[in-house]
């Protein structure tokens, strides 16, 4: 079923990047698989808002989007929809020449870098923190590989007799003689007979891009990969683009990242802060991490262990685990335990708690 991506976000079409990231967090938190698991349309919901951010984020796609497409519906692909190579050649037939990097006026024979590719993943907290592997998939132009980028068929290739092959021309005004582009081959010094059937005198011919990406381990949110030579083909024998991956990390329904400390909240009973006990805390690798409670633990109280963070993403070391502990206080008491409660107040005095003895007095007086 076709959809509307800025619908699906539920943002306005003049939204800007940050209400698109914010639109977008916040509703695959809700559909994320994790949470929502075996159901099928929170999954497929899940994945039209990830195809939705994927172009809506990226502002070149964007603009196709704006500019092609009030719909797309399959979505699917890394490349957030546009793998029709339709589609691509609608987009990208007559804008060819801005595939490339660089390009600039001067000599058209010079080598041009290609442009880059730029692509979205979204990944798990999870996979953030230990690292993965994924195959992306992009259109990538590449040298044709008849004409070897010549865009000649064989032999089709003539030199330009207006400038004999030197792409400039001599022109006398006067008593002046001055150089200008040939404008017969427009400085190429050749001309193209006969195109190359199979790119259709381009040079180029677009293929779909596979690559393999390894996702460091400790990656964080908004951080690009870039894989340097796998982009679009460069020109005149020039280097190829870059391939460019932007990495976006769910957020986790538990954990959170601030640089690279892991920070953990965790709910202990009252009783278990007033008398202490080991409790077990559910790690990321699904091992568990043994914890004291120390007698007379207070509400907020953080526990640190070391070493037990996000690794560095440039591999210097690991942070820390933050523990933040919330305390439970009892809601529901049947008769029992409400007598045994009072039993216990009976016996308490000021000296059980650890406090600020002046301002403890003051408010004392206060209430009296
Ligand atoms: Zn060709
Ligand atoms: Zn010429």
């Amino acid at each position: 079923m076709p959809t509307d991506y800025y619908e699906l976000l539920g943002v306005k079409r003049d939204a800007t990047d940050a209400d698109i990231k914010k639109a977008f967090r916040s509703l695959a938190m809700k559909y994320h698989p994790d949470r929502n698991q075996g159901d099928k349309d929170a999954e497929s919901k899940f994945r039209e808002i990830n195809s939705a951010y994927q172009v809506l984020s990226d502002p070149e796609k964007r603009s196709q989007y704006d500019r092609f497409g009030k719909t797309f519906d399959d979505a699917s692909s890394g490349f957030g929809g546009f793998n029709s190579s339709s589609i691509f050649e609608d987009l990208f037939g007559d804008a060819f020449g801005s595939m490339f990097g660089g390009r600039s006026g001067g000599n058209p024979n010079k080598p041009r870098k290609g442009g880059n590719i730029s692509v979205n993943k979204v990944i798990s907290f999870e996979e953030s923190i230990f690292g993965t592997e994924t195959e992306i998939s992009a259109p990538q132009m590449h040298t044709c590989e008849t004409c070897s980028g010549s865009g000649a068929a064989p032999g089709g290739i003539d030199t330009c007799a207006a400038c004999h092959g030197s792409g400039m021309r001599t022109v006398r005004q006067g008593p002046f003689t001055m150089q200008t582009t040939c404008h017969v081959c427009g400085g190429i010094g050749k001309l193209i007979k006969d195109k190359c059937g199979d790119c259709s005198g381009a040079g180029y011919t677009q293929k779909n891009k596979k690559l393999n990406i390894k996702i460091p381990a400790g990656i964080e949110d908004a951080m690009a990969i870039r894989a340097t030579g796998e982009g679009h083909c460069g020109a005149n024998g020039g280097r190829s683009g870059d391939l460019i991956v932007n990495v976006s990390v769910m957020p986790h329904k538990y954990y959170r990242r601030e640089e690279n400390n892991l920070i953990l909240e965790v709910p202990v009973t009252f009783l278990d802060a007033v008398l202490g006990k080991e409790i077990k805390i559910p790690m990321l690798d699904r091992s568990e991490e043994k914890v004291q409670i120390k007698a007379g633990t207070q509400f907020g109280d953080v526990i640190t262990i070391r070493g037990k963070g996000a690794p560095d993403v440039h591999g210097r070391g690991k942070g820390n685990l933050i523990i933040i502990l919330q305390i439970m206080l009892p809601t529901h008491l049947n008769e029992k335990q409400k007598k045994a409660f009072e039993n216990i107040a009976e016996v308490t005095d000021d000296n059980m708690y650890n406090k600020n003895k002046s301002l403890w007095q003051k408010m004392k007086s206060l209430f009296k």
